[in-house]
């Protein structure tokens, strides 16, 4: 599935099977989830980088053909980020601070990623997928889970911290708060009962809407959702010296905000992309809590379907594209997690 012209459905095509160079796996995708930063690279909010560009970074699959220095062996299931190449070598990369490379590359943005049978990636860039989640619910821990963790360290020891936008980092996010044992409260759009609902199961503490005040002050907030009016919704949110994090990849402007909620040293500040450590951290800790992905699944030529959910906010939880015909293990794996 190809996006050809931004702002136009993805298109189904029939492309020349991937060839992995040197130092590349070709693997055979058998899940990828779909992120929030397909829809703005669809929808061309994001300027294109690779055209056409296969979208996709959230990606299970395994090992077809290994790389000839044999990180991987055929077979593995590995997966696929967004972070797809760093250079090693620029200020950013050598502070370790590879999530700002210069030279990066990102996974169905430059390359072309796991909306796809097949794909191939620099195996450094590659992660062992904990032999624990079966392929469809990994797939959401490789950037809701990673970039969603990311956000979540930069909040510091926080005893109470809020989630705005409740999709799949968010969902994911409340596991691992909960499991340190942060209090948490869950912001979603107006009216969105169904979402409170849903918040409120998966264990939040509180739930409601993201404009009204929060019930306690807060100690940290990320802000998931791309409306920059949360900005400000959740600096009001934080108690001094507390800090609201900005995981999107892409936001609408933020409006104009008094000085005042920014005063007294709270902290303002954004995400961006993810280390390999990130990756190798949170599916360290991920089997241990363990998280659970609710994950509602589709296959691969419906992308522009599940684009359409998430764009509409009717997804709960994550969207999985699968492989045209998904197997009976990987249909157990969906029922067990439902
Ligand atoms: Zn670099
Ligand atoms: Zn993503």
């Amino acid at each position: 599935m190809v996006v050809e012209e931004p702002g136009r459905p993805l298109a189904a095509r029939e492309l020349p099977d991937p060839v992995a160079a040197s130092g590349e796996i070709l693997i055979r995708v058998h899940a990828c989830g779909v992120c929030r930063t397909d829809l703005h690279i669809a929808d061309g909010e994001l300027p294109p980088h690779k055209h056409p560009v296969v979208p996709g970074h959230q990606v299970v699959g395994v090992v077809d053909e290994p790389a000839s220095s044999g990180r991987f062996k055929s077979g593995d299931r590995v997966g696929v980020a967004w972070l797809a190449f760093a250079c090693g070598a620029c200020r950013y990369c050598l502070e370790g601070h590879e999530n700002l490379c210069e030279r990066a590359l990102f996974t169905g943005y430059d390359r072309d990623g796991g909306y796809a049978e097949l794909l191939t990636a620099d195996e450094r860039f590659c992660y062992p997928i904990p032999d624990s989640f079966p392929d469809l619910s990994a797939a959401p821990l490789l950037c809701g889970g990673l970039i969603g963790f990311r956000a979540w360290r930069m909040c510091g020891a926080a005893e109470r911290i809020g989630l705005y936008g409740f999709g799949s980092a968010a969902h994911i996010v409340l596991q691992v708060a909960r499991h340190a044992g942060q209090g948490t409260c869950v912001f979603v759009r107006t009216g969105d009962h169904a979402a409170e609902r849903f918040a409120l199961e998966r264990g939040a503490d509180w739930a409601g809407d993201s404009l009204k005040p929060a019930p306690e002050p807060l100690d940290a907030a990320i802000v998931f959702a791309d409306a920059g009016e949360l900005v400000p919704a959740a600096l009001r949110a934080v108690r001094p010296g507390g800090t609201v994090v900005c995981a999107g990849i892409h936001m609408s402007d933020i409006p104009a905000f008094p000085y005042s909620i920014l005063w007294g040293e709270r902290v303002l500040r954004s995400v961006a992309n993810l280390t390999r450590q990130d990756g190798l951290d949170f599916l360290e800790l991920a089997p241990s809590i363990p998280v659970e992905t609710s994950i509602e699944t589709h296959p691969l030529t419906d992308a522009n379907l599940e684009l359409d959910r998430l764009r509409a906010g009717s997804v709960q939880g994550s969207a999985v594209l699968a492989r045209l015909s998904v197997d009976n293990s990987d249909v157990r794996a969906v029922e067990a997690v439902f």
